[in-house]
C-alpha cells in the first residue's frame, strides 16, 4: 500500500491507473478506523479496481473546537489495518497543504445541509462538502462510498455531486453495528462503561418507532413517545428524532417510502447519531 500526502502526488497515480483502463474508488475517512470503515473499503475493492482510503481529520467540520481536541487518532493502526484490507493507497493530506493560507472556497449545499444535523452543528456540513470536494479533485474517483451511518451526510454528497456535476457515482453502505445494534462510530470509545451499555437504546427506539409509523400510528405522537423513551434509557438532551424524505431530509408528516428516521442524541458528553430505515421491507424483518 502507498501512502501518500501531497495530492499532485495522489493524482498522478489515479491518472495512472485510469489510464490502464482501471476504475478507481475512494473511501473518505477521518481515521480511527473500525469494522464499519474497513467494511466500505472491501465494498469498494469488489467495486472497482483500484482503492484509494483518505484520512483527514478535517478541522472544517469541527464546529466544536473540543471535539477536535479529543477526536481519537491512531495513524500507525489505521496504515496495518488497510493495508490487510487491500487498499492500493492510503491518502493522507495534511491541514496546512489542504488548507493553505488564502484558502477561501466553501461549498454550502442549500436545504438538505440546513436542517437537523446541520441546524445543530452551524458549519458543520459546508466543511464536509468543502473537503468532499476538494478529495474528489485530487483522487478523481470513478466511485466514492460513503456510510449510512451518517445519512445527512450521504444527502448533502449526492446532492453536491449532482448540482456541480462532479461526475463520481456516489454509493451508500449499509450502517455496520455491534451485536447490541450499536452502530460502530469512533466516539464510542469515549462512552463510560454504563453509558456503552446504555446506548444501543437509539437504534432500539429508532427500530420501534419505524414499526409504529409504518402500521400507521401519527408521526408526531410516534417520535414524542420515542423522544420520552431515550429520556428513560438516559439520554438527554435529545437534539432531534425525525422522520424525513430521504434525499432532502425534509420532514414528512405521513408514511410514505423513500423515508428515514434519523437522530441524535446525547449520553454525557458524548453526542451519538443514528438513522434507520422505513422501508416496508426493512421495518417487517
Ligand atoms: P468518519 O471517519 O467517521 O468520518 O467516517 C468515514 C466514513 O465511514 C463515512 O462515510 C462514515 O459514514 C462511514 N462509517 C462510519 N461508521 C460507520 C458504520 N458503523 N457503518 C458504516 N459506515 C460507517
Amino acid at each position: 500500500m502507498q501512502i501518500v500526502r501531497e495530492s499532485i502526488a495522489l493524482r498522478e497515480i489515479a491518472v495512472g491507473w485510469r489510464g490502464a483502463g482501471e476504475r478507481v474508488a475512494l473511501v473518505p475517512t477521518m481515521g480511527a478506523l473500525h469494522a464499519g470503515h474497513l467494511a466500505l473499503v472491501e465494498a469498494a475493492r469488489e467495486a472497482a479496481d483500484r482503492v484509494i482510503a483518505s484520512i483527514f481529520v478535517n478541522p472544517l467540520q469541527f464546529n466544536d473546537p473540543n471535539d477536535l481536541d479529543r477526536y481519537p487518532r491512531q495513524e500507525a493502526k489505521d496504515q496495518a489495518l488497510l493495508e490487510d484490507a487491500g487498499c492500493d493507497s492510503l491518502w493522507m493530506p495534511t491541514a496546512a497543504a489542504f488548507y493553505p493560507e488564502g484558502f477561501a472556497t466553501s461549498v454550502h449545499v442549500a436545504g438538505v445541509s440546513e436542517r437537523w444535523e446541520g441546524a445543530h452543528r452551524p458549519g458543520h456540513f459546508d466543511g464536509v462538502a468543502t473537503v468532499v470536494a476538494k478529495l474528489f479533485a485530487g483522487a478523481r474517483p470513478d466511485i466514492a462510498i460513503f456510510g449510512e451511518k451518517d445519512f445527512e451526510q450521504l444527502a448533502v454528497i449526492r446532492r453536491m455531486n449532482e448540482d456541480l456535476g462532479l461526475g463520481v457515482d456516489v454509493r451508500g453502505h449499509p450502517t455496520v453495528r455491534d451485536d447490541d445494534g450499536l452502530a460502530l462510530s469512533s466516539r464510542n470509545a469515549l462512552l463510560s462503561e454504563k453509558q456503552r451499555a446504555q446506548a444501543p437504546a437509539l437504534y432500539q427506539t429508532l427500530r420501534a418507532l419505524a414499526v409504529a409509523i409504518a402500521r400507521g400510528v401519527p408521526v408526531d405522537a410516534a417520535i414524542a413517545r420515542s423522544i420520552a423513551e431515550l429520556e428513560q434509557s438516559g439520554f438527554g438532551p435529545i437534539d432531534y428524532v425525525a422522520f424525513v424524505d430521504s434525499d432532502t431530509l425534509e420532514p414528512l408528516s405521513v408514511y410514505r417510502e423513500s423515508s428515514r428516521l434519523i437522530a441524535a442524541a446525547f449520553l454525557g458528553d458524548v453526542r451519538l447519531i443514528d438513522n434507520v430505515s422505513c422501508e416496508m421491507d426493512t421495518v417487517s424483518r
